[in-house]
């Protein structure tokens, strides 16, 4: 894929290193169970600081995708598809990945997703593949 790398933070590290133990870890706040992504120290809903990160099963499903067949950067492999995923077992949750298949004509919205993880360097990079 070759996409740049993430910076590791205090908040994003459960989620950038999850992918070490096969799990997508998506930050869950304890006062009130509101799940927050991208993930923050302080729940956005209730403000609690009281919150930390919960493994998701990674099984979701595609809400919306776009094609991109620009490289915006040198190295970049195109086409990839970009997917915007509604986490099935974390009620409010969408994410943005890519998404890996050899026929970028079976993306369609609704369709079943399961996510896997790329490592480099420091990080395991979340990604989707249909099914
Ligand atoms: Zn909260």
């Amino acid at each position: 894929m070759a996409l740049p790398l993430p910076a590791i933070s205090p908040e994003t590290a459960a989620f950038w290193t999850g992918g070490a133990h096969g799990a997508l870890q998506i930050m869950a706040c304890n006062a009130c169970d509101h799940r927050i992504h991208p993930p923050q120290l302080i729940c956005p809903q209730c403000l609690s600081r009281d919150v930390a990160p919960i493994a998701a099963s990674g099984q979701g499903t595609i809400y919306s995708y776009t094609i991109n067949h620009q490289p915006w950067i040198p190295d970049l492999k195109v086409p990839y598809a970009l997917v915007i995923v509604d986490l099935d077992d974390q009620p409010g949750v969408r994410m943005t990945a890519m998404l890996e298949t050899n026929d970028l004509g079976e993306i369609a919205i609704g369709a079943p997703v399961t996510v896997d993880f790329e490592h480099r360097g420091d990080v395991y990079v979340p990604f989707f593949r249909l099914g």
